[in-house]
């Protein structure tokens, strides 16, 4: 399948690795918004959040279950953010489901700037 982050999964393309095991991988963002921003992603191809059901959703479980370990590799000691993109309004620009992880930095709490 012609997908960047099943490409990355398989090792065909590089990343900077966080963490990976049978079932995911953890890796930095390219474009870092933050000093960690970390992208973490099922090895199994998921379209988006929308793609998630029940014969696929343990991944997603064991994702969660180990973020908090990601995100102090990644290097966010102090709190961190996990973002995920769905879909057009979202502005998700790769379609295979990932969490951003994002810290090391106190975060602007809001999506829209004129909030701030
Ligand atoms: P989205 O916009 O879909 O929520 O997030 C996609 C993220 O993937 C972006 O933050 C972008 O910087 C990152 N990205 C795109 N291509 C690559 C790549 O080839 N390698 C890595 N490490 N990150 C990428
Ligand atoms: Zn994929």
């Amino acid at each position: 399948m012609d997908c960047l982050f099943c490409k990355i999964a398989a090792g065909e393309i590089p990343s900077t690795k966080v963490y990976e095991d049978d079932e995911i991988l953890a890796f930095r963002d390219i474009s870092p918004e933050a000093p960690c921003h970390v992208l973490v992603i099922p090895k199994i191809h998921i379209p988006s959040m929308d793609g998630i059901t029940p014969e696929n959703s343990a991944v997603v479980a064991h994702i969660f279950e180990k973020i908090p370990e990601i995100a102090k590799l990644g290097g966010a000691e102090n709190g961190y953010r996990v973002i995920s993109n769905c879909g057009p309004d979202a502005g998700q620009s790769v379609p295979h489901l990932h969490f951003h992880v994002i810290g090391g930095a106190k975060l602007p709490l809001h999506v829209f700037p004129e909030k701030e």
